[in-house]
């Protein structure tokens, strides 16, 4: 079944985000296939897009099931144009919320399934174990890697996040394989 999600508002700062009983999360670098994997989780071909018009992707972007629980779309980081004091900005505004919501269950990083975690998804993840958020990698664009070369890339990625190989969720939205699993992970954590 399809995440019922419904987009609820976009804001600058955490504190400006309506309460929840209950909030997963999803980062990752800009281009990582994050609004492409929202909108398969909710079997919606626009909503994620909805908060990528312009001036949007630096927001967090607040999302709501039916029982009120919520799911926040994170600003992409590591966007090149970025001049350096609006990416600290970012970082900022990513960091604060992942430090102090309350509602936050879970956070699911989502490194690009082709090319592995890049130097950014590394001290992302580094930083979220130094500061005990609970998080799930998740790797994107499975249709992207060659069968024959799938073993050894799952392996290699989980080594670059230092993680079991088992501990990664593999997902393609393009092709679906891995989202109804997902959502359901994401319907359980989210069972208010
Ligand atoms: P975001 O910046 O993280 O929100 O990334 P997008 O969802 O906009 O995707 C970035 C690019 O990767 C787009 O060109 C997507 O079409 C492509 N993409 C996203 N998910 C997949 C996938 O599962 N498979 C393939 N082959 N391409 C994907």
């Amino acid at each position: 079944m399809p995440l019922q999600l419904q987009f609820v508002t976009s804001a600058k700062r955490h504190v400006d985000l309506p309460t929840s009983p209950g909030e997963v999360a999803f980062v990752g670098r800009s281009n990582v296939g994050k609004s492409s994997l929202i909108n398969a989780l909710a079997n919606r071909k626009q909503l994620a897009k909805v908060s990528n018009t312009p001036g949007r992707t630096q927001l967090l972007n607040i999302f709501q099931l039916p029982n009120g629980a919520t799911v926040v779309d994170l600003p992409g980081y590591g966007y090149a144009k970025v001049p350096g004091r609006e990416k600290a900005g970012w970082q900022r505004m990513i960091e604060d919320y992942l430090l102090d919501r309350e509602a936050l269950e879970l956070v699911f990083v989502l490194v690009d399934g082709e090319i592995g975690p890049t130097k950014l998804d590394v001290q992302m993840l580094i930083w979220l174990r130094e500061n005990g958020v609970p998080h799930t990698v998740v790797a994107t664009k499975l249709d992207k890697v060659k069968p024959s070369k799938l073993a050894t890339r799952k392996k290699e990625l989980a080594k670059g996040a230092e993680l079991d190989p088992g501990d990664v969720m593999w997902v393609s939205a393009s092709k679906g394989t891995g989202i109804e699993e997902l959502a359901k992970h994401v319907q359980m954590l989210l069972t208010v």
